[in-house]
């Protein structure tokens, strides 16, 4: 910075983008932001990418949410209001309607963008204060089918491993993941282990070439949907050339067959008979070596890590591809040492720690507890001071159901924070129109004007946002790191915290309930609840995490460091130093996780003669989510000013398409005009689309099938067709 510019102090925070959560310093000069680094002692040691780097001219932008604004009439205009009267009206709209429909006609939609403090405030005062267990958010839309994946296999939700393995790995099997675009900070570490150490591995299973795939070893573009069965194969071979690890999976696993019953490693091997290799690479559309390589690679390497993201957790067997990354590593060892992990990437930078940890959805209760389990129920209800039987045992709406209850009218009043489900849910013509129920009261914390949600608002509450306000956000790696106070908010914009407390409060909740005062008194209510779980964090005082650049959990007193290697005895302070085990997975009843034998399936909309291509969703590295705030700095808005559909050169040339034609793009459920992208990234028969545009609302073309476990939706495929206009 020039001289005149020079920063009067350093404030530490956390990147306000993607779930890899890069510690930041903000610079402050006379109260205002003007500059931004990356924290050197935080896991990113300095590291920002092009959007994190460009972060102070998002916070500084002239167009913010500074007051509350109502709509007093359907279809008028937003107006400006006091906060008094927009939290009066709020609260008195909400108790009607629970007084006059039942608790369950109310609901919070979060985001993994809110703070940890205003999630689990959230998540208390609709399922203890009022109620009613509709409670979800956006982490619904991207991490679910992981968490399915973690629970079932490992019986305990979030990572063993963290991103130190990176570092250690000697091959990574990427399936799924855009890493280059979606996560940079990371995938620069990867990639310059590749670029240093020539032994490194990278395998990269995507039916697009991304930049991901360009620096693998080998890039296997199988034939969208057909992810299961390959991974099947790569355990075909792995058995069959016994490249397995008999040491580890007789004493640490358990196996279970196709109908859910107990099995062993001959029913293992008998259900893999389906998946040799000659058969899937004719399923997949690979060359067979590609899973010969690819399961020797895995098998052989002396430490393995496996990264994935979107293009395994958005689909219709979200949960069970993720069940079969967990497989590979429990039948091959490749577990819980330094860089040998399953380790799933996350999207946002609090969907770890405010929405998966604090159990902000709607089957969930508090560090790992589930909404159907009567014993955590009754926990729950004696550390909130609640009567027995407080808390519903009937899950409340996932998200899709959640707004089809909206649109039937069942649920009538609903506060959307720090999200644009406008924007992102799939099927979006059918969420307008019920977003649009006339007798719906839409609440909406929002810090950008242009989120396309506002449309549907009918109050508008301002919010600090980022590093105006001071809380907990939980990354990738069950790191929590504080973002403290930089500078004051614009306007009249308030901490969420404290609008919660006051709308529960004139609402009728119980005010002991909402005995807070700031983010600070609520965090330390959330440490004494995770206190003696498996998610136990006791350790991370306010002031600590002030000090520390973030601290992994389990970090159960104050003088512990916090832990990388989860199940493992003499690291992980809940495995017994006694422990006669090495590994101990006390997520399981008998401490085994499990091997599933899933059976590979389509997608839920395959291609046919009239939509004969595969559609998917896709990021650019330049933008975030719906660019509410990437599409305020200039330098990212011309990288990627709009929407366009990428093409392969083979498809164009057949549909007579040229790089920059305009082309239709249609599904069963819409279509648009984009201008095409013709080249080598997507394989033949696959065209994708990037949802950032907010004049081109992609997620139009989507379907709304989800995972029957998750409940995530299948973002990731669906059946287009393409003309030329
Ligand atoms: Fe921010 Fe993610 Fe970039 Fe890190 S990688 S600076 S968290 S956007």
């Amino acid at each position: 910075a020039a001289d005149d510019q020079k920063p009067d102090k350093w404030v530490k925070g956390v990147c306000r983008y993607c779930g890899t959560g890069c510690g930041v310093m903000v610079g402050v000069k006379n109260g205002k932001a003007v500059a931004i680094q990356g924290d050197p002692n935080n896991h990113n040691a300095g590291l920002l990418c092009l959007k994190g780097s460009l972060l102070i001219p998002v916070l500084n932008s002239k167009e913010r949410v500074t007051q509350p604004m109502v709509r007093r009439k359907k279809g008028g205009p937003l107006e400006p209001v006091s906060w008094d009267e927009a939290l009066d009206l709020m609260a008195s709209k909400f108790r009607h309607s629970i007084d006059t429909y039942g608790a369950n006609s109310v609901a919070w939609y979060g985001s993994g963008q809110c703070l940890t403090e205003e999630s689990y405030l959230a998540n208390k005062i609709f399922k203890a204060g009022f109620g009613t267990n509709n409670v979800d958010g956006n982490p619904r839309l991207c991490m679910a089918s992981a968490v399915g994946g973690y629970t079932t296999t490992f019986g305990k939700d979030e990572p063993m491993g963290t991103y130190a393995d990176i570092d250690q790995a000697t091959c990574f099997f990427i399936i799924g993941s855009n890493t280059s675009e979606a996560h940079p900070v990371l995938f620069r570490r990867i990639a310059r282990r590749k670029q240093v150490e020539p032994g490194i591995k990278i395998i990269v299973a995507d039916p697009r070439r991304t930049n991901t795939a360009r620096i693998a070893d080998m890039h296997v573009a199988f034939r969208p949907g057909t992810d299961l069965a390959f991974m099947h194969s790569m355990a075909w071979v792995i058995i069959n050339e016994e490249l397995d690890n008999p040491r580890f999976w007789q004493r640490y696993v358990s196996f279970v067959d196709a109908e859910g019953k107990p099995s062993d490693f001959e029913g293992y091997k008998a259900f893999l008979e389906n998946y040799r290799p000659e058969k899937v690479a004719e399923i997949c559309r690979v060359p067979v070596e590609q899973i010969y390589s690819a399961a020797r690679a895995f098998a052989e390497s002396s430490a393995t890590m496996s990264l994935w993201c979107m293009g395994i957790n958005q689909r219709v067997q979200g949960v069970f591809a993720n069940n079969l990354i967990h497989n590979l590593h429990l039948l091959t060892g490749q577990i819980c040492r330094p860089g040998a992990t399953p380790f799933s990437l996350t999207g946002q930078p609090n969907a770890c720690g405010g929405v998966r940890d604090t159990g902000a959805l709607s089957h969930l209760l508090p560090a790992g507890r589930a909404i159907p389990n009567p014993k955590h129920r009754a926990e729950m209800e004696k550390l909130w001071g609640l009567p027995e039987g407080r808390i519903s045992p009937n899950p409340g709406y996932h998200t899709v159901a959640l707004f089809e209850a909206l649109g039937r009218g069942d649920v009538k009043c609903m506060v959307i924070c720090e999200t644009n489900p406008a924007h992102t849910l799939p099927n979006l013509n059918k969420v307008h129109k019920a977003m649009s129920h006339p007798e719906s009261f839409i609440v909406c914390i929002e810090a950008f004007p242009d989120a396309v949600t506002l449309q549907y608002a009918d109050l508008v509450l301002a919010p600090s946002f980022w590093c105006e306000r001071d809380g907990v956000y939980g990354c990738g790696e069950r790191r929590y790191s504080l973002t403290e106070k930089a500078v004051d908010s614009p306007g009249q914009c308030r901490p969420t915290v404290n609008t919660l407390v006051e709308f529960a409060k004139r609402a009728g909740v119980d005010p002991k309930l909402v005995n807070f005062k700031n983010a600070e008194d609520v965090w330390n209510e959330w440490r004494m609840v995770a206190k003696g779980t498996t998610y136990d964090f006791y350790g991370m005082t306010r002031e600590r995490l002030r000090k520390e650049s973030g601290i992994i959990w389990p970090c159960p007193s104050e003088d512990h460091p916090g832990t990388n290697l989860r199940f493992v005895r003499g690291h992980d302070p809940l495995v017994p130093a006694d422990h006669p085990d090495k590994f101990f997975f006390y997520g399981k009843p008998d401490g085994k996780p499990t091997i599933f034998m899933r059976p590979a399936k389509g997608a839920a909309e395959e291609p046919d003669a009239e939509y004969p291509l595969y559609l998917t969703s896709m990021r650019v590295i330049d933008h975030w989510h719906t660019a509410t705030m990437t599409g305020k700095v200039p330098e990212l808005l011309k990288a990627n000013p709009a929407a366009f559909v990428e093409i392969n050169e083979q498809d164009a040339a057949s549909l007579g398409v040229k790089h920059g034609d305009n082309v239709i793009l249609e599904t069963r459920r819409d279509k648009m005009e984009l201008p095409a992208r013709v080249s080598d990234v997507c394989r033949p028969g696959l065209v994708a689309v990037p949802f950032f545009d907010p004049k081109k609302l992609v997620n139009k073309l989507f379907l709304d099938a989800t995972d029957p476990g998750s409940r995530e939706p299948e973002y990731k495929i669906c059946a287009a067709r393409v003309r030329k206009v």
